[in-house]
């Protein structure tokens, strides 16, 4: 059923987002190794740096030629969200305060001075799609929809997590082939249930840049009560969800200035899933046409995003329901084509992100 498959996928990314929330939230423990670190001289001379300090928050301020970081105090080897600019996000160690003197992990120092010196060098930003994740849906124990049919004679048994894997699989070894300077992550490669918290792990694995961002495309077939119902269709994030990209949690932190930083990135990650979906959409309605019919781009709030910063996507190749679309599924040229088209709207992606953003800069 259709509107079932829906909720079921729509329950699990409502839980991954909400877990991404807790990972947004969560100050995560490091291992007890010693951390190389400095004192506040000798930070603010590394950087060239000038400092403020907040005593009733225990927050600090260091600002380079304009540009500024804010960040909180906490325990000698939590990390925590520090702000470049009010507008960009910094998962760091935190400085902590060891008898009334201020320390910074050395992690913090390196990665705020390569920010400062990357924001002087290029006061344009340089936006580069630096890592890709695919992520085939269901797996292992969780088959996703599944339906039997008989076509020219022979029984054949269409199964969602198998279909979504092979797209997936074939996807990816087109993308690593595409992209060998970029990072290409898939969620699984076999008959396997990642659990949400490895989805997770996994999408945040990848170390990006100030400039850098990851997309993610999720892989699913659909299904429905009305055998009829045939063909492919293309979720993205909502533009007009009017929802917290920030959670309440980091909004706490920074009270004043969390509204606008919602806006912003609400806008900006909403604005490019919109492109992502309509590039793939455009790819797949190409390259079927006629022989499988296209259902539309739709918006929801959903659903797995890194640190709920990611433009994403997922894709519902067609209905193991239907007659006409599992021969579709179940033929390894027409699954190719599947993984072409949403290949190519990628490169389309891809190719209009970087060229937009890089261009003026790159001068
Ligand atoms: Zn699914």
């Amino acid at each position: 059923m259709r509107t079932k498959t829906r909720s079921r996928c729509m329950g699990v990314i409502r839980l991954v987002t909400a877990m991404m929330f807790y990972f947004i939230a969560a100050v995560n423990p490091l291992p007890a190794a010693e951390t190389a670190a400095r004192t506040l001289q000798q930070t603010l001379t590394a950087l060239n740096a000038v400092f403020y300090w907040d005593s009733l928050f225990q927050s600090g301020m260091i600002s380079v030629n304009g540009h500024n970081v804010v960040f909180n105090t906490g325990q000698h080897g939590q990390r925590d969200y520090a702000l470049y600019d009010n507008s960009r996000l910094l998962d760091l160690p935190v400085p902590w305060i060891n008898k009334g003197v201020l320390y910074f992990p050395e992690e913090f120092i390196v990665s705020v001075r390569s920010i400062f010196e990357n924001s002087a060098l290029n006061e344009t930003f340089n936006f580069k799609i630096a890592a890709i994740m695919i992520d085939p849906g269901h797996g292992g124990k969780d088959t996703g929809a599944t339906s039997n049919h008989v076509i020219k004679g022979k029984k054949i048994n269409v199964v969602e997590k198998d279909i979504a894997l092979a797209v997936s699989k074939d996807l990816y070894s087109k993308l690593k082939t595409a992209f060998p300077g970029k990072k290409i992550l898939i969620s699984r490669t076999g008959d396997t249930y990642p659990s949400l918290s490895d989805r997770i792990a996994m999408a945040n694995s990848v170390p990006l840049r100030d400039n850098e961002a990851i997309i993610y495309i999720s892989i699913h077939a659909n299904a429905s009560f009305n055998k009829r119902a045939r063909g492919f269709e293309v979720w993205f994030l909502d533009p007009r969800h009017d929802r917290m990209v920030i959670d309440k949690n980091t909004a706490k932190e920074y009270k004043e200035i969390a509204p606008i930083l919602n806006d912003i990135l609400q806008e900006e990650f909403n604005r490019e899933s919109g492109q992502l979906a309509a590039f793939i959409y455009q790819e797949m309605k190409e390259s079927f046409g006629s022989s499988l019919p296209a259902r539309g781009m739709k918006a929801e709030d959903f659903f797995v995003v890194r640190k709920a910063l990611m433009p994403s996507v997922l894709v519902e190749l067609a209905f193991v329901t239907n007659p006409d679309d599992a021969v579709l599924l179940t033929n390894a040229a027409s699954l190719k084509k599947f993984s072409d088209s949403i290949y190519k709207g990628i490169m389309d992606f891809v190719t209009m992100f970087e060229k937009m953003s890089g261009g003026v800069s790159s001068q």
